[in-house]
């Protein structure tokens, strides 16, 4: 079966909204294109001496209401078409939580787990000096994404540093924090998911107590969620890699099974009790709430009608393609769409960035509290418009989003 390409993916959820929108048809089209997008080649000295070329792309979606934002994403399924569509998302996901920024995404096509650090590092920094005309923290700033961590975005922050002759930590987000990284920000997304959660579960009358929760994918997001999840007194039965995953109908040893996976880089029966289970057969395990953080295209039309789940908690980016989603909907599945579920990421990246500009650091309390309001305002504003429009969340949570960029588009007119 061919996956849906994510582009055409996110131009056909604009065209759901369109209806719902009081806004000119010209302005919706604007904000169909993005509005720049590049494409390098970055030459890097291998290991063994081998030249090898790494095709690397940014895109700016939208700058409308603020500099673009968006994450950087090393995968060897990287193209274009998906670091647009996840351009375009972080536009919508950042008007979502109302904060003041645009959308961009990054990708670099290549295969970190099968790469040592310094061929990471020359390729990052060879990618930073081709984009570097183009970023910075007033125009466009970089964050983590897949296979990317605090490590890149300081080898980022370096390269751009060393190019402008001083030091610009608001070029990126996701820093360590010895480089003005923010208290808070490596578990930003996956707490971000709880607290969505927990807002809607009010609504749903779930209680997180004891709720079976699945969870795909065990990076930045994955396993923050799990680990959140598991905090919140929630059973964690199962989760995976790209390898596979692991299942116990009671409830995994969450920090174990985390623990294990850091130091051996791989999820391990002998480590845990549990059973091996393979990707596919994860997503239609049996639980109260399913979050897919791993990659997009998981919960398509082939296996949505096998989903057995009572919510979906949209960790990562695009992860249900659209046919899939109508199949949702007719099952009685609540969708808490990505642009929502995981806006907690983008929302401390800007805590972080905010706080590199005034050179100022908060507490971990201010972020948390910080991240909580926005949180759960953004929940009960996308809740609000589901029950006042009749509408499944996601097509309200892009009534909001589109309609917050679309206004500010009409607003600032066009240039020249
Ligand atoms: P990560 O690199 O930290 O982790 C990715 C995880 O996915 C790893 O555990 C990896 O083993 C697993 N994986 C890779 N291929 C897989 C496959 N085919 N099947 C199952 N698992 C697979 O990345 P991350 O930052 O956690 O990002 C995960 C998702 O969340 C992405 O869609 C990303 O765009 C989205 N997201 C990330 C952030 C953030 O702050 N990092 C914010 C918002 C959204």
């Amino acid at each position: 079966m061919t996956e849906v390409n994510p582009y055409k993916m996110a131009i056909k959820q604009i065209d759901v909204v369109a209806p719902y929108l009081d806004v000119d048809e010209g302005i919706l089209e604007k904000l169909r294109y993005p509005r720049r997008e590049l494409t390098v080649h970055c030459p890097v000295k291998m290991d063994d001496g081998s030249l090898k070329v790494f095709k690397g792309y940014r895109v700016t979606h939208n700058d409308t209401r603020g500099p673009a934002k968006g994450g950087l994403r090393y995968h060897p399924s990287v193209d274009l078409d998906e670091v647009k569509a996840l351009a375009m998302w972080m536009t919508w996901k950042a008007a979502v939580v109302n904060i003041p920024y645009g959308g961009a995404k990054g990708g670099v096509k290549c295969n970190p787990p099968e790469m040592s650090q310094a061929e990471l590092e020359k390729v990052t920094r060879r990618f930073t000096w081709e984009i570097a005309p183009l970023i910075g923290p007033e125009s466009d700033i970089l964050a983590p994404d897949v296979y990317t961590n605090p490590q890149v975005m300081a080898w980022i922050m370096d390269t751009y540093s060393m190019l402008k002759g001083y030091s610009v930590p608001g070029v990126v987000t996701g820093k360590p924090l010895e480089l003005g990284g923010s208290v808070g920000r490596f578990e930003a997304t996956g707490k971000g998911v709880l607290i969505a959660v927990q807002k809607v579960a009010e609504h749903l009358k779930l209680s997180i107590k004891g709720a079976r929760v699945v969870v795909q994918g065990c990076g930045n997001v994955g396993g923050t969620s799990a680990r959140y999840f598991s905090r919140a007194g929630a059973r964690v039965i199962a989760i995976s890699d790209s390898k596979g995953g692991l299942y116990n109908s009671q409830g995994l040893d969450i920090e174990r099974t985390l623990d294990c996976k850091s130091r051996y880089k791989c999820l391990m029966t002998e480590k845990v009790e549990a059973e091996v289970i393979s990707n596919k057969d994860l997503l239609e395990l049996e639980c109260d709430i399913l979050v897919p953080a791993a990659l997009g295209n998981q919960i398509t039309a082939e296996n949505a009608p096998r989903l057995k789940c009572r919510l979906v908690a949209e960790g990562a980016n695009g992860p249900t393609e659209p046919e899939a989603d109508e199949i949702l909907v007719d099952k009685g599945i609540f969708v808490l769409p990505d642009i929502l579920a995981n806006a907690g990421g983008v929302t401390v990246s800007y805590f972080e960035w905010v706080q590199n500009l005034q050179e100022l650091l908060w507490t971990e309390e201010d972020v948390s509290d910080r991240l909580h309001k926005i949180m759960t305002t953004a929940v009960a504003d996308v809740m609000k418009i589901s029950r006042e429009r009749k509408v499944p969340m996601r097509t309200a949570a892009y009534i909001l989003g589109v309609g917050r960029v679309a206004k500010a588009t009409q607003l600032r007119g066009l240039y020249p």
